[in-house]
């Protein structure tokens, strides 16, 4: 029997609701978000905690899993179940019930802090990873929050900038995302701290009541960011309906000062960072505007009822208490597979896979680190690990290890907050010469020199540019000097600039892997398995994105213009006629594979047959992409449409399906419409791989 909220909701005393939509301190201090619930009416606490990696609990460990985008690259969004499933299960065991994940902004900027938390520059793939990472949590009963809801697709000044788009853009690229995840059942959404089109999006009726609630019927509840409710009454009333965290711990914020600001220099974010100091909105102020008449009583009965709701459907109001578990073996397992299929191989002139027997000299200077991720909310403390340099050293039978480049820190926003001295973006120079040279020695004595390289992002800023930080260009650059056969690893956020790609012999690409890192590595160099991934992210030089104008990226007063319309990542790329330094979509395997016989098996369905004419079982990720051709309106050269992940034996064919979203077809003009007619879909290896063409046959939509 479902449980009588309104019967609940007419139990409580106004106290008592407002508890229920504003956030307090949890008392045991595992929770990034904590509201205390009513004892009286046996309704719990609800503890909030963060994702996307992995489960983030203040000094406490879990398993540390590789960045959205990484999974994204493996293209098989039953990965994003399994991820969410085992992601949900830690949660459990750390004692909470809603998790803030996934995160779905799009890859709009390269240079984006937060771009390694997200899935991809696509609406249509992001939407499929949101829909099964909703599913996977869910399943466990923990509530997943889809993030950040919507236009938060900068760091820089995230806390003001307004997203100014046009509605066929946020229909067409930004909102689809939230849309499938509302569709697969989410019972949370965080609002952004931005504004979109001058509205904080905690204030932005349209956007909360008028799309999200009415249009998509999304029942469950919307949360602040973090110190992102700007304000009571409007934020109340356009639809926001918990706020977090509520109340401010003093080691965020430090003292508060005379003027009533935070002692913490919050300067170097700018506006990365809203207002700490700004929290209790939904405290005394709702219960004051609700007795003032100025925000309705069944306004905050329906912020309490979507709660009450969400807690429901997690069985909290029936007692239902779910162990969950941590460490797995099963999750360090899926940890590894999910390094595995997500690391792209994006050049190889036949050097990969190497023999174990090979001598390797690996180089780079994190080799002894693990790739976790970038600072802030994500971060993750793995219970096990291996590094880079463990990794290859145990599988390799003859591999000398060398920096050769002063180690890269880490940067976390948190640093900041901390007060520990800001954000170094330097190393020391003089040293790394000494040290690059030495590494060229060693690489000149090997068979193979693999480099590993990396970026450093943290959230609450953007990348200054899309280049390795320090000399390690420099590094990859003397190394293949060196030694032809010079693989490279990039362990990135995101796009990096690869001004070394004609001189080395391999690059492959692992994103953050998380705790598997050296043995997801080691398994892929060596040939145990296939590197599977796909870009899910056009990489190009920095110019060459859609952003590069100031008054697109960051923005001027505050203003970021979506000008580039729905043209976001490859839709831009094709519009220019710019080739990709890899497109969106590619990705190399260790065989080869031919497609042949593209047909149309109806108008939502194409199949091919693909062959594997190599000498190894490989995995393929057939990309359907279709081409709107003349149009009332301007359309993208191609959208991707579907996609399907195979792995096929040596040898083997198969008739691969791929089923058409209706909505590449169509475009948005006050409703999607689908003009009538004959459509080309090209099937193929990536957005610049077309292998096959076909035709297909869409009646009209309006
Ligand atoms: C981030 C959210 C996160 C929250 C709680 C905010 O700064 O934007 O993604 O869930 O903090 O840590």
């Amino acid at each position: 029997m479902p449980p009588d909220l309104d019967g609940l909701i007419d139990s409580l005393t106004r106290e008592e609701k407002l508890s229920l939509v504003c956030g307090d301190t949890d008392p045991a201090g595992t929770a990034t978000g904590y509201l205390a619930g009513v004892d009286r009416l046996d309704i719990p606490p609800v503890r909030f905690v963060d994702g996307p990696l992995g489960i983030r609990v203040p000094e406490r460990q879990s398993t540390a899993f590789p960045a959205p985008i990484a999974v994204a690259a493996t293209f098989d969004p039953s990965l994003a179940v399994a991820k969410g499933k085992a992601m949900a299960r830690e949660a459990l065991a750390h004692d909470q019930d809603v998790l803030l994940a996934p995160a779905l902004n799009l890859l709009r900027v390269p240079q984006w802090g937060r771009s390694f938390e997200c899935y991809s520059e696509d609406p249509l793939l992001t939407g499929a990873f949101a829909a099964g990472s909703v599913r996977g949590i869910q399943s466990e009963d923990v509530l997943a929050t889809p993030k950040h809801y919507v236009g938060n697709n900068q760091e820089t000044h995230r806390a003001r900038v307004s997203a100014e788009m046009d509605e066929r853009t946020l229909r067409e690229c930004y909102l689809p995302g939230f849309r499938d995840a509302v569709d697969a059942g989410a019972g949370a959404v965080m609002a952004a701290y931005n504004r979109v089109n001058g509205t904080y999006m905690s204030e932005n009726r349209r956007l909360l009541t008028e799309i999200l609630k009415q249009e998509w019927g999304f029942e469950g509840f919307v949360v602040s960011d973090w110190y992102g409710t700007e304000s009571t009454v409007a934020a109340a009333n356009a639809g926001l309906d918990v706020e977090m965290p509520g109340t401010h711990p003093d080691e965020m914020i430090g003292e508060i000062t005379d003027t009533g600001e935070s002692a913490v220099d919050f300067s170097e974010l700018a506006d990365g960072m809203p207002d700490p100091t700004n929290v209790g909105q939904f405290a005394e102020p709702l219960a004051d505007a609700i007795a003032a008449g100025d925000v309705p009583q069944r306004r905050l009965d329906d912020m309490v009822k979507r709660v009450l709701g969400g807690l429901a459907d997690i069985g909290r109001l029936d007692g239902h208490d779910p162990d969950g578990a941590l460490d797995t073996p099963e999750h360090r397992e899926l940890a590894r597979r999910l390094a595995i299929r997500g690391t792209v191989l994006l050049e190889n002139d036949g050097c990969l896979p190497l023999d174990p027997a090979t001598d390797v000299a690996l180089l780079g200077p994190n080799i002894h680190d693990t790739a976790l991720g970038g600072g802030g909310s994500s971060e993750t403390t793995p219970v096990v690990e291996t590094t880079t340099a463990a990794g290859v050293r145990d599988r390799g039978e003859s591999v000398t290890c060398h920096q050769g480049h002063s180690h890269i820190d880490d940067i976390s926003f948190f640093d900041v907050v901390a007060g520990s001295g800001g954000v170094s973006k330097t190393a020391d120079l003089a040293e790394e010469e000494h040290d690059i040279a030495e590494a060229a020695a060693v690489a000149a004595d090997a068979d193979v020199a693999v480099v590993v390289v990396r970026d450093r992002v943290t959230e609450a800023m953007d990348r200054e540019t899309l280049s390795l930080p320090g000399k390690q260009d420099e590094l990859v650059e003397t190394v293949a000097k060196a030694n032809d056969r010079t693989v490279v690893v990039c362990q990135t956020s995101g796009p990096v600039e690869m001004p070394w790609r004609d001189a080395v012999a391999a690059v492959l690409l692992q994103w953050y892997p998380g705790q598997a890192d050296g043995d997801a590595l080691a398994a892929v160099l060596f040939g145990d398995a296939e590197p599977g991934g796909r870009l899910p992210v056009s990489f190009a030089p920095a110019e060459a994105y859609p952003t590069t104008a100031e008054e697109r990226f960051p923005g001027i007063d505050h203003r970021a213009e979506y000008a580039e319309g729905v043209f976001v990542g490859y839709r831009h790329f094709d519009r220019e006629g710019i080739g990709p330094t890899f497109p969106f979509g590619h990705g190399n395997s260790y065989t080869t594979f031919a497609y042949r016989d593209g047909t149309a098996v109806d108008p939502n369905t194409v199949a091919v047959t693909v062959e594997n004419t190599g000498d190894r079982k490989g995995r393929e990720v057939v990309q359907a992409y279709v081409k709107p051709g003349t149009s009332s309106v301007e359309r993208p050269v191609r959208e991707l449409a579907g996609f399907t992940a195979v792995e096929i034996p040596a040898g083997e064919q198969q008739t691969v399906h791929v089923d058409l979203d209706e909505r590449a077809f169509g475009y948005y003009d006050d409703g999607w419409k689908v003009e009538g007619g004959s459509y080309t879909v090209e099937i193929g290896r990536s957005s610049r791989n077309c292998r096959e063409t076909v035709s297909v046959e869409r009646p009209e939509m309006k």
